[in-house]
């Protein structure tokens, strides 16, 4: 039987590209890449205009607190290093790198000689620390803290390949084409968490990844495959959680403090790319889609590829798109501009044609039926009507920090109330008043 949580919603998947081959484009003639990629501090760039660098060679770090080091995905030079607003709203530095086409590699990048046995917890999270890597669903969070904060409390590993957003297959391709380099990043993980029990976490749509799974880890002691019911959001680490625990994370706690750490498949794949050749996080996988897009399909590029680019490499527009999301509908962000780069975040741009978030503010009728959906047992309702009244204090009291900014409750409510953005406004005002 398929796992599952409470709540929740059945979206008409759009899943188009879960059948095309991830492509390279060729690289860009520009990167922009932002020093912010990651929850944590921001890292401040350590190369100066006009220095030449090749790829895969540091270029930002931040050794204060949270934070995940970043790396030049092209060979080139830096033209400027500018400061401009980022795709969530917040001002950041961007170092612009211009193309050499030299394919250059950096001296640093040497795989790791040593098997996954002889690895200690220690080597394993200064090699991923180095390398960059944050979770790649998303979520953002430096892996290496992560392993850090699961060391002595997780008992079981899930790797989360549920992809639950409509449209998005970067992951299911990622999992169909590299299976066994997946298996791999995850073992190294397991290794690092010191864990003996793994579990790759996958919904019941990608029957040829499942099927794939299970023919590589036949008898395999360490990791097994379980398959998830198909619903929105069941990616999400709560939700996950709930499905294979029947248990509740409570706020401000995390999957450790239940027994579990969860990492998402493409950071199985960086982990595995980082031992295997010594390569940090330089590129990522991203699903192209929406009405708007000629050849939708799925590309790995540089990070800091500006969307535009790809764009042209899918074909361009069919017609002029009313929204691009970075990310996916539900909980992707709208752009302003074309321009914006490819971040270690980025699994998907879509170029839409409707307008799936609500213009008019109209009322709530009350009909309760954001409160059924939300997987986190919350009251949206209330959440909108207060923020929309600049009460704040209210929505913290109804609980808003622990809301996972899902969408569902946007998704179902007929009163087309768009919910979602009072919460992101009261849990910013919230935020900014601590
Ligand atoms: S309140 Fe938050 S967690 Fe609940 S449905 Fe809405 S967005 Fe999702
Ligand atoms: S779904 Fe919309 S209309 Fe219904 S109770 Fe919630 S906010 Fe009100």
């Amino acid at each position: 039987m398929s796992l599952t949580f409470r709540g929740g919603i059945h979206l008409p998947e759009n899943k188009n590209t879960d059948q095309c081959t991830i492509t390279r484009p060729r690289e860009p003639a520009y990167i922009r890449v932002p020093m912010s990629q990651h929850i944590g501090l921001a890292c401040i760039p350590v190369v100066k205009p006009g220095e030449v660098v090749s790829k895969g060679q540091l270029i930002g770090e931040n050794n204060n607190g949270l934070s995940a080091c970043i790396h030049a995905g092209i060979a080139g030079k830096v033209l400027r290093i500018e400061s401009a607003i980022n795709q969530n709203g917040r001002r950041d530095d961007y170092i612009v790198i211009e193309n050499d086409y030299s394919g250059a590699v950096s001296p640093d990048i040497k795989p790791c000689e040593k098997k996954i046995s002889e690895l200690s917890s220690d080597e394993i999270i200064d090699t991923v620390r180095r390398a960059g890597i944050v979770g790649m669903g998303g979520a953002t969070f430096p892996t290496h803290a992560k392993i850090k904060s699961a060391i002595g409390k997780a008992q079981k590993l899930i790797i989360n390949c549920a992809e639950c957003e409509p449209y998005l297959t970067a992951n299911h391709r990622l999992i169909a084409e590299n299976a066994k380099d997946i298996i791999y990043g995850a073992k190294i993980l397991l290794k690092a968490c010191g864990v003996t029990t793994g579990y790759i976490a996958i919904e019941d749509n990608k029957p040829d990844a499942i099927a794939d799974l299970k023919k590589l880890l036949k008898g395999d002691s360490l990791l097994s495959v379980k398959v998830l019911k198909t619903k929105y959001p069941q990616g999400d680490e709560r939700q996950l959680i709930y499905a294979f625990e029947h248990k509740e994370l409570p706020a401000g706690k995390l999957p450790s403090d239940l027994g579990y750490v969860v990492f998402n498949a493409e950071t199985c794949f960086a982990v595995y790319r980082a031992f295997s050749t010594g390569m940090p996080v330089t590129e990522r996988v991203v699903t192209v889609d929406g009405d708007c897009i000629v050849n939708p399909g799925n590309v790995i590029v540089p990070i800091g590829t500006p969307f535009s680019d790809i764009i042209n490499f899918c074909g361009g527009f069919s017609k002029r798109p009313d929204r691009i999301i970075s990310g996916g509908p539900m909980m992707g962000i709208a752009q302003w501009d074309e321009n914006a780069p490819v971040t270690k975040g980025t699994a998907g741009i879509l170029a839409l044609s409707k307008d799936m978030y609500h213009r008019e503010i109209p009322n709530c009728i009350h009909c309760g039926r954001c409160v059924g959906v939300c997987p986190m047992h919350l009251m949206p309702c209330y959440f909108a009507a207060y923020s929309k009244i600049n009460d704040y204090e209210s929505c913290d009291a109804f609980g808003v920090k622990s809301c996972v900014e899902c969408g569902c409750c946007t998704y179902v409510c007929p009163g087309n109330i768009p919910i979602i953005q009072y919460i992101r406004i009261a849990k910013s005002k919230l935020t900014q008043k601590k």
